[in-house]
């Protein structure tokens, strides 16, 4: 393929011929020969055979420093002890999934008690399902059809939440007024009609937006920091704003802190904000590694899940929803949370991450924007390819993005793992040397980028 440079692909190849075998037989039983869209990239993806702290090791025998940290699941880093101990008395017990246990319940007064706005709190198998069962809720507690969400956002792979999240051509309408576009799906035109887009960061269009639909509008979906995107926080102002306008027509307000919650802080990005959300949504770290999703929110809106309202309640099941192995580890991470050494740790060294890519890119001569920065709270980075900074995802896709592929790709190449399907982020296992480490191979990878 001519759009990559055959520098960092020859690099990235000559590395790597035992992942390539894997891959080759992968494809023969599996589309892209990977598990999920998550595992799949040009040219091929690096089969993992064993994670340590910061590190992945490879089927070839690479050792890379890892920033993708399983998609941003892993934040005391790869079989973190504690971690480790509690997903062993879990498997120990050996309760099995879809029965009532206590674990349970303590991860749920422990989640309602760091969070603004959880009052009651249903566990699922993943964010996906999550924002799905909050849109199911909204719409029978309002009694309304329609749906809200930012252009850019991501709110997992509901067939309903695939729309307007990459920006790109006519059928996108203008930046104030955008269409709802389907995403990497068949969507019926039916469908379609029953989503609002709004345009982020953009307070006066967006209120107008939802004036004109307030009739209509169950829930506004937030995702407070734009990650697909290319992690592009919302101004206060804005979010403010959605709040005020929403609670005037009785529409529900649902933030998803599937990226923002723990890791921005206890109280997720609401507390950041000052914000409250009538429902919210987690994942990713939230099982500690493992898969699970939580909606919690307001009592009156999470009780359209009782069962006393017979057939009048709304479904949320899941045969592995909290699934005792991922609430014990999620359990044990948000005990180490609460001891703010994650917090500290994570803060100075993704700061000098930033501050040093800022440097690189600088001595490089390659214009860069690098965004994350929530009022001066970095837990994760976007390096944009482009000189002026990305205020919303339309920004962010006319920035250079075959180059922060080819960025990536020769990051590998070098011993670091920064995945092209996702936004880096660091752990509390790395250390300053990791950053070192990351710095020395961004400035190869971009004389690589120089030279064809
Ligand atoms: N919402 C956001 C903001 C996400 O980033 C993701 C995953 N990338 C999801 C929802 C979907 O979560 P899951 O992959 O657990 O279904």
């Amino acid at each position: 393929m001519e759009l990559f440079n055959n520098k960092i692909i020859d690099r990235f190849v000559a590395r790597t011929g035992k992942s390539r075998g894997l891959w080759e037989a992968a494809r023969e039983v599996m589309p892209d020969g990977g598990g999920s869209d998550m595992q799949c990239y040009y040219p091929y993806p690096v089969f993992m055979e064993r994670a340590q702290d910061s590190k992945l090791y490879d089927v070839d025998g690479n050792e890379y420093v890892d920033f993708f940290c399983g998609a941003g699941t892993v934040l005391l880093g790869h079989r973190s002890p504690i971690v480790l101990k509690a997903v062993e008395d879990a498997l120990l017990k050996g309760i099995p999934a879809s029965v009532a246990y206590n674990n349970e319940v303590e991860y749920a007064s422990l989640l309602r008690k760091h969070m603004p706005g959880m009052e009651l709190v249903r566990f699922l198998p993943s964010g996906s399902e999550a924002n799905q069962a909050g849109i199911r809720i909204a719409r029978k507690f309002t009694g309304r059809s329609k749906v809200a969400k930012f252009e850019g956002g991501y709110h997992g792979q509901a067939q309903e939440m695939l729309v307007s999240i990459e920006p790109v051509g006519e059928a996108c309408g203008i930046a104030a007024a955008p269409q709802s576009v389907p995403w990497h799906t068949a969507m019926p035109v039916e469908m379609l009609d029953t989503l609002v887009i709004l345009p982020f960061n953009n307070t006066a269009a967006s209120v107008e937006i939802i004036e004109k639909n307030a009739d209509d509008l169950a829930v506004v979906m937030v995702e407070p920091a734009l990650v697909h995107g290319g992690t592009i926080p919302a101004d206060k102002e804005y979010l403010k704003a959605i709040r005020a306008v929403t609670k005037k027509h009785g529409i529900l307000v649902l933030f998803d802190e599937v990226i923002t919650g723990l890791r921005l802080g206890l109280g997720g990005a609401q507390e950041v904000y000052g914000v409250t959300a009538d429902m919210t949504v987690l994942a990713k770290p939230v099982g500690g590694g493992y898969p699970l999703g939580v909606l919690g929110g307001r009592r009156d809106v999470m009780e359209v899940i009782c069962m006393q309202r017979m057939h009048d309640k709304v479904c949320v099941a899941g045969s592995t929803s909290g699934h005792s192995v991922s609430i014990a580890a999620g359990l044990a991470v948000v005990r180490e949370l609460e001891k703010g050494e994650y917090y500290r740790h994570v803060q100075e060294l993704t700061l000098m991450a930033v501050n040093g890519l800022k440097r690189v890119f600088a001595d490089a001569g390659v214009p860069c924007r690098i965004t994350g920065d929530v009022f001066g709270i970095w837990r994760g980075f976007w390096t944009h390819f482009t000189d002026r900074a990305p205020q919303n995802a339309r920004d962010t896709y006319g920035t250079d993005l075959l180059k922060l592929l080819n960025f990536y790709i020769g990051m590998i190449g070098r011993g670091i793992f920064m995945s092209p399907t996702g936004a880096p982020s660091i752990s509390l296992a790395h250390t300053k040397e990791d950053i070192d480490k990351m710095l020395e191979a961004a400035s190869l990878v971009l004389k690589d980028l120089q030279s064809r």
